[in-house]
C-alpha cells in the first residue's frame, strides 16, 4: 500500500511506516498540486498538512484512498462532506497540540500588553540611555477580564493557566460548558457582553461558515479602546481589512496573531502597524507537540489500513 506524506515532518516517518510504499515529500513546502494530482489515483493513505488542499477535484481522482491523517487539529484543507461521502476516513491530531496553542495564545498576550517586540527593537537599535518612569508602559494581566471565543480544548487550557494572573475568564462558545467552567472559574455570556466588557479577546475557535468574518468593524467598535485581540484559531475569524482600519484609529489597543485571513500573504499595512505582534502560526511549533502530532498521524494510518478500525481520532 502506498503512503503519500505531503510535506516534510519532524521525525523520519520511513521509521515508523515501515510497512507501506512511502511516497514522501521531504521539502520544507507541501507537495505541487501537479504532484499531488500524479499520486492521488492509486495512494492508500495521506498524511497531509494544512497547505495541501484535499478539495473536491483531487480527491474525486483517488481511487484507493482510505485514510487522510490530517498533521493538524483543524481540517478545514480538506473537503470532509466529499470525503465522508467516498467513505474516507479522515483524522486530525487533538489534545496532543493543546498545551503547545495555549501557551502561544499566552505568550501573545503577554507580548502585546507589554510591548515586548518594540521594546527589543529599541534596545537593538541602540536607543536605550537609560531607564526611565514611562519608558514602555504597557498593561497588566493580572486580574484583567478575558474573554474566550471557542471553549474547546485550547480555549479551556487556555482559561486554566488565566487563573495563575487572577484573571476574570468569560467566554463565549457554541454550547455552555456548565462543569468545565466550574472547574476552570469562568463564565459564559453572550456574543456581545464578551466584546463590551473584554480587556482581552483570544480566539480559539475554529474556521467554519459560522465563524467567518465573525469579527469586523462592528465588533471592533463595541471592544474597550483599551482592549486586546488575540487570534490563535483561524485567520478569516476576523475581517483582516477591519481589523487594520481599528488599530489604526485605535478602536482597540492591539492585536497579537498567529494566523491570516490569506495565509501565508500578510498585508503590508498591517505588518507596518506598531500596535501588532505577528507570527507565522506556530501555534503547535514545539519539538515535543509536532513529533506527537507526527505519532498520531502514523498510528491513525496503520489504525486504519492495518487493523481496519476507526481510529478514536477520526473526525466524523
Ligand atoms: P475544539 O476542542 O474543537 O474547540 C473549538 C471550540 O470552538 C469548541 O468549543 C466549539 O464549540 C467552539 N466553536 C465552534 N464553532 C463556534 C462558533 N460558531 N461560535 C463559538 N464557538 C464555536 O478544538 P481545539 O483543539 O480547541 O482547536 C481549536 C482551533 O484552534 C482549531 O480548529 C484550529 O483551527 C485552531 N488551532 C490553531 C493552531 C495554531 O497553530 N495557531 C494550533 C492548533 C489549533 P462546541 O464545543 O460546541 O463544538
Amino acid at each position: 500500500m502506498k503512503i503519500l506524506i505531503t510535506q516534510k515532518l519532524p521525525i523520519n516517518p520511513k521509521k515508523h511506516l515501515n510497512d507501506f510504499n512511502l511516497i514522501y515529500n521531504e521539502n520544507s513546502f507541501p507537495i505541487k498540486e501537479s504532484d499531488l494530482l500524479n499520486y492521488i489515483e492509486d495512494v492508500s493513505g495521506i498524511v497531509s498538512t494544512i497547505g495541501t488542499k484535499l478539495n473536491r477535484e483531487l480527491l474525486e481522482k483517488s481511487s484507493n484512498l482510505k485514510i487522510i491523517a490530517n498533521y493538524g487539529v483543524g481540517y478545514d484543507n480538506i473537503d470532509i462532506d466529499f470525503a465522508k461521502e467516498k467513505n474516507i476516513i479522515v483524522t486530525n491530531t487533538p489534545y496532543v497540540l493543546t498545551e503547545s496553542t495555549a501557551e502561544l495564545a499566552i505568550t501573545l498576550m503577554l507580548n502585546i500588553a507589554r510591548k515586548v517586540l518594540e521594546a527589543n527593537k529599541y534596545l537593538i537599535d541602540g536607543e536605550f540611555k537609560g531607564w526611565q518612569p514611562t519608558l514602555f508602559l504597557g498593561d497588566d494581566l493580572y486580574k484583567k477580564t478575558v474573554g474566550i471565543f471557542g471553549f474547546g480544548r485550547i480555549g479551556q487550557r487556555v482559561a486554566q493557566i488565566l487563573n495563575v494572573f487572577s484573571c476574570n475568564t468569560i467566554y463565549n462558545s457554541r454550547t455552555r460548558k456548565i462543569h468545565e467552567e466550574q472547574l476552570l472559574n469562568a463564565t459564559f455570556v453572550s456574543f456581545e457582553d464578551m466584546l463590551i466588557n473584554s480587556d482581552f479577546i483570544i480566539i480559539t475557535a475554529p474556521k467554519s461558515k459560522d465563524t467567518f468574518h465573525r469579527f469586523t468593524i462592528n465588533e471592533f467598535q463595541k471592544m474597550k479602546k483599551t482592549s486586546y485581540i488575540i487570534n490563535v484559531g483561524r485567520g478569516d475569524i476576523i475581517k483582516e481589512d477591519d481589523l487594520i482600519y481599528a488599530l489604526k484609529n485605535r478602536f482597540i489597543s492591539g492585536a497579537a496573531l498567529d494566523v491570516y485571513e490569506k495565509e501565508p500573504h500578510i498585508p503590508d499595512e498591517l505588518k507596518n502597524l506598531k500596535n501588532t505582534v505577528l507570527l507565522p502560526h506556530i501555534g503547535s511549533a514545539t519539538f515535543e507537540t509536532r513529533k506527537n502530532m507526527a505519532l498520531l498521524c502514523f498510528d491513525s494510518i496503520k489504525k486504519v489500513l492495518l487493523d481496519r478500525k476507526k481510529p478514536w481520532n477520526a473526525v466524523f
